[in-house]
């Protein structure tokens, strides 16, 4: 090795040719610079040069011996030599001396072959070449070095990776370009600056039904048909270095290639942009040509403007028949540019032709509110456009805000050779439709929800909440007329939350003018504000108190008169609409009679079950038969009074618990009843379950239709058992206490007897016992005068004074037994009450008694003295005893002065007898009408202690009363009271 490498070094020398000049003639200069010169001179120079140039290329320079297998074939070489620039060319290290296995062992094998071939042919080779382990690509240059048995090769090389790169980047840019003109959805064709088709893409060959093949002859620059239709010179600007856009045209590629086979319509709308592609030198080298064709959107174009034409001078009445059309109907175009909309489309929503006309259907704003209907739309005009129309129902929206409903059709429309030239979508507003199903829907389940209710009070419940929270309102109820005029009662109503209850009775003047109730009662109203409404405005304060403010009422009538109404009402102003009315007109013509239906079930019911509760509670067995007499119906004491039952009964008849000895006759007056339908009654024996007979009263009274027929039998049969014996037993009571009553008058009337004779002989005796002591007395006394007044100047002062003392006791005596007769009469004698006139009275005792007269006493009888029920004897007594007491008990020296006066009290007259006297202090009031009861000592008054106990007595015994007011020192104020008299009597 070492060995070949200095024959190499020194066998170097020449400067190496110039790159390109190397492939022409390598052989030539390697053998003059590998030292076919012979002179040494020559020689030592050529290697300084070889060793310069070697030293400063910047081409990559080594000098390799290639090694072969035994088979001869080339399989690695070994660097000889290597220049500077090696390494940076290469990246190889240190790479003198190394095989090239060693330093990459998966070089490309072609490398080692072609050195292979240089070494054993000596010819030169050039070419470029990828060496991948190196990641590099190199352009090489290998000639044969030496002589062919050294087989080595001097290698030029330069890496070109950067170009390669450069190149392959292009080339895939370029293929992508390719690709992407090829696969271009418009045509493009490329021209040679002087007019000749370089390419046209695949775009170009269907628009024109032609293979770039068949216009290798054509130049563009001479198409007469361009020439004609005006365009070459738009052509020749792109041709001259400018970018162009040139006009539609229609082009007939029929013209300028004849013979065209494909396509079977070749004229097509064309419009096209023309570019230059300029070389490095500014020069056009290429022009594009890019065409879009627009043949279908110019024939559409033409056809809506034939179309519109057509319609426009279409009659007066078509265009009359589009505007008024009841439906939404419109124009456009298969693009879905809206160029017509009638009027109701526009009006009724509240559009102006600016915001539709000229817009996509899709972007007008009916549907501004969703964009997912508008891409429905979108497709739906698509669908349209294609040939099949497109249906749909969809929200849409007025100017005002408000959604509704449409059921939209796109239609398309073809001219005669069935081409689609135009769109008509139509629409309905189906939103009362819709509302109108939503109501049915609402009132059948209503319906069903109530069919299973009885109950009326639950019917009302029901309905009211449901309608109410369909209707979204804050209160809902019924309320019916009442027999009085224009008052109505309100039932429990539905409301929102917490709020007033309603329930009650309302005057109907109340709420509104006379002309309102009566549009009430004729059909549904509605009031969206009650202060703004001319009806009810002057009314808002009531409204107010019950928290309406806005309602709507719908009555239901009966054979031409109001029954009953529902109401719906809100406490804020509300805008009720048709559909709210129409609602509730249903409801309450649905509603109302189920009502009044479950309420007379409810008071059958109640009826029945009245009846039954009394029937089985009643004291008597009670029974129901038909018309005929068929028995159908026992109360519960018949079956536990019988022990029987129904169809016992039924089967074998009133023998079955009637008594054998009646029945017969039972029998025959029932059918004489039941004959002659006048109520039947009978008394007879009916057995018990423990088999003994019982008395019973029984009546039946017979039930009428409203025809007067007889339809049942009413029957109770009455215990009286129980009765007889009770009256029995009190018959005989009554005779007993009859006897007994009769013994007991006897008895009575015997003691009564006796007793009247007891008291008789008492009374004479005590008269007589009375009288007969008064007659001794009056002979003490009266000889006690004698003496004083015949014998007195023979009896001494003392003597004299006994004497008196005698008389004095005497005359007190005298009084005292006249004072105990008198009340004995009093309380023991009859006391007959007559009309007595006090004033008559009271003058006659003060004249027949002169202490009570004047000087000694004033009386004085004050105004007109009443008329009183009394007995004479009595009375006069009682005025006796008071006037005297009042003249009496007055403190010395003074005039008794007295004031008789009378005070009407209703049916009673009190008498006042009022003095100037001592008076009586608080503890004597209490005890001086009692007997014997006296203030004063005999010697400073005189008296008994039985004048007031006489007056009391007598005046109770006539049925009045006494009293008496006195402070003491200030006289005293006697009063009676009795029974007013007949005045008209004396
Ligand atoms: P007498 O026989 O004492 O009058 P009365 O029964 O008449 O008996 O009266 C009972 C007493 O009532 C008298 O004793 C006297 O004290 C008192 N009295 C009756 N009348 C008057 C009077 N007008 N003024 C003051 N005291 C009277």
């Amino acid at each position: 090795m070492m060995r070949n490498r200095q024959h190499e070094s020194s066998s170097a020398g020449q400067t190496l040719p110039h790159e390109e000049a190397l492939p022409e003639q390598p052989s030539t200069d390697i053998s003059n610079l590998k030292g076919e010169a012979n002179s040494q001179n020559l020689q030592e120079s050529a290697t300084d040069r070889y060793k310069t140039l070697f030293g400063s290329i910047d081409e990559g320079f080594c000098v390799v011996e290639l090694l072969f297998d035994e088979a001869g074939r080339p399989v690695d070489y070994r660097f000889l030599e290597i220049n500077p620039a090696f390494e940076r060319q290469t990246g190889l290290r240190n790479a003198q001396g190394k095989r090239m296995r060693e330093l990459a062992s998966a070089h490309e094998e072609h490398w080692f072959e072609i050195y292979g071939k240089v070494a054993l042919t000596g010819e030169s080779v050039r070419f470029e070449k990828e060496a991948r382990q190196l990641h590099r690509w190199y352009e090489v240059c290998a000639f044969r070095v030496g002589k062919p048995a050294d087989k080595q090769v001097g290698i030029l090389f330069k890496d070109i990776t950067e170009r390669k790169r450069a190149e392959e980047a292009l080339r895939e840019s370029e293929a992508h370009f390719r690709a992407l003109v090829e696969q271009a959805p418009f045509s493009v064709q490329l021209f040679s600056a002087d007019g000749m088709t370089l390419r046209v893409n695949r775009a170009w060959e269907e628009l024109w039904g032609v293979s770039q093949e068949r216009i290798k002859d054509y130049n563009v620059l001479h198409d007469a048909q361009l020439e004609e239709k005006g365009v070459l010179p738009f052509l020749r600007r792109a041709f001259a270095g400018e970018a162009v856009q040139i006009p539609a045209i229609m082009y007939d590629p029929n013209e300028t290639i004849p013979g065209r086979t494909m396509n079977n319509e070749p004229q097509r709308w064309v419009a096209a942009v023309a570019y230059p592609i300029h070389d490095q030198a500014g020069r056009v080298r290429e022009v594009v040509l890019i065409h879009e064709d627009i043949t279908e959107r110019k024939r559409a174009e033409e056809r809506a403007r034939l179309f519109a034409a057509q319609c426009v001078s279409a009659t007066a009445k078509f265009r009359a028949v589009f505007e008024q059309s009841p439906i939404f109907a419109g124009m456009m175009t298969v693009d879905g540019v809206v160029i017509d909309a009638n009027r109701l489309a526009l009006e009724a929503c509240g559009y102006t032709e600016e915001q539709v006309i000229g817009r996509l259907f899709w972007n007008t704003p009916w549907w501004r509110n969703s964009p997912e209907i508008q891409d429905q739309l979108q497709a739906g005009t698509q669908q349209a456009a294609g040939g099949e129309a497109y249906q749909a129902v969809l929200p849409y929206w007025w100017a005002d805000g408000s959604q509704r409903l449409v059921e939209l059709t796109i239609h398309p429309i073809r001219d005669n050779e069935q081409r689609i030239i135009l769109l008509y979508p139509s629409g309905v507003d189906i939103t009362t439709r819709q509302r109108a199903s939503a109501r049915a829907e609402f009132l059948s389940r209503l319906a069903q929800k109530l069919s299973t209710e009885v109950d009326p009070h639950e019917i009302n419940r029901i309905a009211t909440a449901e309608v109410g929270e369909f209707l979204n309102a804050e209160r809902c109820y019924f309320f019916q007329g009442l027999p009085e005029k224009n008052r109505v009662q309100v039932l429990p109503d539905w409301h929102r939350g917490e709020g007033l209850r309603m329930e009650g009775v309302y005057e109907m003047e109340r709420f509104g003018r006379p002309e309102w109730w009566e549009a009430v009662q004729k059909g549904p109203i509605s009031v969206d504000d009650v202060s703004a409404h001319s009806w009810t405005k002057d009314f808002t304060e009531n409204y107010q108190k019950l928290g309406v403010t806005s309602y709507c009422v719908a009555p239901f009538i009966h054979q031409g008169s109001w029954v009953a109404a529902i109401c719906l009402a809100s406490s804020r102003p509300r805008h009720w609409s048709v559909n709210d009315l129409g609602l509730l007109e249903d409801v309450v013509a649905r509603v109302w009679p189920l009502i009044e239906r479950a309420r007379t079930e409810e008071a059958l019911r109640e009826g029945e079950e009245r009846f039954r509760a009394l029937a089985d509670n009643m004291a008597q067995l009670a029974w129901m038969t038909d018309s005929s007499g068929k028995i159908f119906w026992y109360n519960q004491r018949w079956y536990d009074f019988t022990g029987t039952t129904l169809e016992q009964m039924q089967r074998e008849g009133w023998a079955l618990v009637h008594h054998p000895d009646y029945h017969e006759a039972v029998a025959k007056t029932w059918s004489e009843a039941l004959k002659t339908g006048s109520p039947w009654q009978n008394t007879f024996p009916l057995r018990g379950k423990d088999g003994s007979f019982h008395w019973f009263l029984s009546r039946a009274l017979p039930i009428r239709d409203l025809h007067g027929a007889i339809t049942k039998w009413f029957g109770t049969n009455t215990d009286i058992t129980e009765q007889r014996e009770t009256q029995v037993a009190l018959q005989v009571a009554q005779e007993e206490l009859q006897r007994q009553n009769q013994a007991l008058e006897s008895t009575v009337q015997e003691r009564t007897r006796k007793l009247m004779e007891a008291l008789a002989e008492l009374e004479a005796y005590s008269y007589s016992v009375a009288h007969d002591m008064r007659a001794p007395l009056r002979g003490m006394q009266g000889f006690a005068e004698v003496l004083l007044e015949d014998y007195s100047s023979q009896l001494d002062a003392t003597a004299q004074q006994y004497l008196r003392r005698i008389s004095n006791s005497a005359e007190r005596m005298d009084r005292l037994i006249q004072d105990v007769l008198s009340y004995s009469k009093i309380i023991g004698g009859e006391l007959r009450l007559e009309s007595v006139d006090t004033g008559n009275l009271l003058r006659d005792i003060i004249q027949t008694y002169s202490n009570l007269q004047t000087p000694k006493v004033e009386i004085k009888l004050e105004g007109k003295l009443p008329t009183v029920m009394a007995n004479l004897a009595a009375l006069t007594q009682v005025f006796s005893n008071l006037l005297g007491n009042a003249a009496k008990f007055v403190a010395p020296g003074v005039t008794p002065k007295i004031n008789v006066r009378a005070e009407d009290r209703g049916d009673r007259v009190r008498l006042w007898f009022e003095d100037n006297g001592i008076g009586i202090d608080a503890s004597g009031q209490k005890r001086i009408f009692g007997l014997f009861e006296r203030l004063h000592r005999p010697d400073t008054y005189e008296g008994t202690g039985l004048g007031l106990a006489i007056v009391r007595k007598a005046v109770e015994r006539m049925g009045g009363e006494v009293g008496v007011i006195s402070e003491g020192g200030h006289g005293s104020r006697f009063w009676i009271e009795l029974l007013k008299g007949n005045s008209g009597e004396p």
